[in-house]
């Protein structure tokens, strides 16, 4: 029986950065995959998404050309051509993990892994023995209640590599992944009808962010319903016929947006005595230890949002934590939350209503990107960045971006944050010109109270 020190089962965002890491700390480490190396995130969901974003991104500057001085005709898509790309995007990135598993002398078994109890792996006919195991093994979609995936009803991985750009599509959930799809289909030409059932798009989004993601999707041509179920999906040979309130609709395809759920099936959890918590995650502590001794999960396996950069952060704790390093939990509310549709979508910490709900001093800065000089210059002046802090002592409590590189954006309000510092600091601090960041220094100073270029 072979040993290790370590052996992550899974290799997606979660499970190689962990192998690296471990690796790196002097385990001799293993990683146990059932499919393709990268994980879904790598091969199926973000890049294989964000790809095909970039063809939409690309096709909307073109159209707006004309507003820049270049005349142009209407870009055609040849979507042979998206996928062809999208699948060398997706290679490129997997190759490069499989380069780095053999640079950091990862061991890779191909195959399915279970518990067997006592530090002890199956996968196939051999069994492996490890001092610590992490359970990185991700998510898998799961239906609404009363549809069921089959035929022409897919979910979000399957809407990244449909096989034709249909003429019509539906989407079921306005969250991130069911935004990110109706803006990029939108975009490529496909009429797109956007259901969601509470009453606004992205509704885990700060209301103003919504408000103007609903205003964006329109101006896409995005049939948009708040407030409205889904029900009766028929799937037939070349369309899906569903019902919506009083009307009924078809479309070529049906997309469930509308959640996921851990991917434990068969992984032996009982036999190695791991336990759930009440939603069905894997229960762990701020180490991501599990109530097995040794066997550690992370990722979309356990509670906190289901994001890529959030498995890769549990890893390295996890395995931090095995060679005897001082962890902290991660602030699951401060890490960044990114919806790549158009407009661009990024967030972090607390809404409005939810810091008000909370009790805080709440202080907003509200400030669009037209009134910086970057917005006009680059041709978006309708972004808006959004802060909400707490008077009392001048802290960050969320941020909400929406509008050109809002996901990049975002990510220096979460810096400033968890390296202590306020809006009043941010407002302090010089930003480069002309840069959509000066709108988040400028937000900061709003919400100070002496907001310059307003
Ligand atoms: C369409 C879509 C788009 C998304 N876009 C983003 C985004 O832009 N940014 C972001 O941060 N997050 C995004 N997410 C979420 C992100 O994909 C997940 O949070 C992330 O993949 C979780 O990483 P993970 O390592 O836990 O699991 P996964 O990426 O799911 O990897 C788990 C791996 O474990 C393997 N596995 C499972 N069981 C076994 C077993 N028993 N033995 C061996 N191997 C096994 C699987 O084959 C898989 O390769 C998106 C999700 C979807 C569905």
């Amino acid at each position: 029986m072979e040993v290790f020190d370590v052996i992550v089962i899974g290799s997606g965002p979660g499970g190689y950065v962990t192998a690296i890491r471990a690796a790196q700390l002097g385990f001799k480490t293993a990683v146990v995959e059932k499919d393709q190396v990268g994980g879904r995130c790598l091969n199926y969901a973000c890049i294989p998404a964000k790809a095909v974003l970039r063809v939409a991104d690309v096709a909307s500057e073109i159209r707006e050309a004309g507003e820049f001085g270049i005349t142009v005709n209407e870009p055609t898509i040849d979507f042979g051509a998206v996928m062809e790309r999208r699948n060398k995007v997706v290679k490129s990135l997997t190759g490069g993990v499989s380069g780095l598993f053999k640079k950091n002398s990862v061991e890779l078994i191909e195959g399915s892994g279970s518990l067997r109890g006592e530090g002890r792996v199956k996968v196939g006919g051999d069994t492996y023995e490890a001092r610590f195991i992490v359970l990185a093994t991700g998510s898998v979609k799961r239906p609404i209640p009363g549809t069921e995936f089959g035929g022409r009803v897919v979910g979000t991985e399957e809407a990244w590599a449909l096989s034709e750009l249909p003429r019509t599509l539906a989407v079921i959930g306005s969250g991130a992944s069911g935004s990110e799809i109706a803006s990029a289909y939108a975009r490529l030409g496909v009429k797109v009808q956007l259901f969601e059932a509470l009453d606004r798009l992205l509704p885990s989004e700060d209301a103003d962010i919504s408000k103007l993601a609903e205003r964006g999707f329109k101006q896409q041509g995005i049939d948009v319903h708040t407030g409205t179920l889904v029900k009766d999906l028929k799937t037939g040979e070349n369309s899906v016929t569903f019902t919506y309130g009083e009307a009924s609709g078809e479309a070529g395809y049906v997309v469930i947006a509308a959640g996921r759920g851990p991917d434990i099936e068969g992984l032996g959890l009982d036999t190695a005595g791991v336990a759930l918590d009440e939603r069905g995650l894997i229960q762990v502590d701020g180490r991501m230890r599990t109530s097995a001794a040794g066997i550690y999960a992370i990722g979309d396996l356990v509670p906190g949002p289901a994001l890529a950069h959030k498995a890769s952060d549990e890893g390295v704790i996890a395995v931090e934590d095995a060679a005897g390093f001082t962890t902290h939990p991660i602030s699951y509310i401060d890490i960044p939350r990114a919806t790549f549709c158009t407009p661009n979508v990024a967030s972090f910490g607390l809404t409005e209503e939810q810091a008000r709900a909370e009790g805080y001093d709440v202080v907003v800065g509200k400030v669009p990107y037209g009134a910086v000089g970057a917005g006009t210059v680059y041709g978006d002046r309708q972004g808006l960045v959004k802060i909400i802090g707490d008077e009392r002592f001048g802290e960050l409590l969320g941020a909400h971006i929406i509008g050109a590189k809002a996901t990049e954006l975002i990510q220096e309000l979460v810096n400033a944050k968890l390296l202590e510092g306020g809006y009043p600091e941010v407002a302090r601090i010089v930003h480069g010109h002309p840069t959509l960041s000066e709108a988040v220094m400028e937000a900061a100073r709003a919400v100070d109270g002496w907001l310059i270029h307003g």
